[in-house]
């Protein structure tokens, strides 16, 4: 049986450069989706994938992730922007690679489009104010 997972991967620096990816697929056959990548120098890398195939393959493949070192979380069902927290700062602009938030250019207002929303959490710590909120 076919299924599909959504993960949050995070490495260390050292695996950044590695064809971990191209193992997934020629070795446990998987089939995976890039949703985000985020790799910034001398710290950690961050993939956000979408990954397909036979279950067992799909487990073989998460084990071989875990053994090299690299934690694996299941990726947030939901993300809830608490409007009375934002102050209109505008930090998470910059860092949602969707997006998800606009800035209105007269009112410098910002407002959340939650369909945008991949839920990769890279705003969660990017806002100040904590007005980004994770629901499992
Ligand atoms: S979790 Fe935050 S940074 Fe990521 S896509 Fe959604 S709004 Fe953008
Ligand atoms: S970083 Fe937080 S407080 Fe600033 S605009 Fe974004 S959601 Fe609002």
């Amino acid at each position: 049986m076919v299924r599909k997972k959504r993960v949050v991967l995070t490495f260390p620096h050292s695996l950044v450069d590695k064809p971990i990816t191209y193992h997934l697929v020629k070795d446990y056959g998987l089939v995976f989706n890039i949703l985000k990548a985020r790799v910034t120098p001398r710290e950690e890398g961050r993939l956000v994938l979408e990954i397909e195939g036979k279950r067992e393959n799909l487990n073989r493949g998460i084990k071989f992730l875990k053994d090299l070192g690299i934690k694996i979380e299941p990726l947030a069902q939901d993300i809830r922007w608490i409007e009375e927290r934002c102050t209109h700062c505008g930090a998470c602009l910059a860092i949602c690679p969707t997006r998800a938030f606009i800035i209105d250019p007269k009112t410098y207002k910002v407002s959340f489009n939650k369909k945008k929303c991949i839920v990769c959490e890279l705003c969660i710590k990017a806002c100040p104010y904590r007005a980004m909120e994770i629901k499992f």
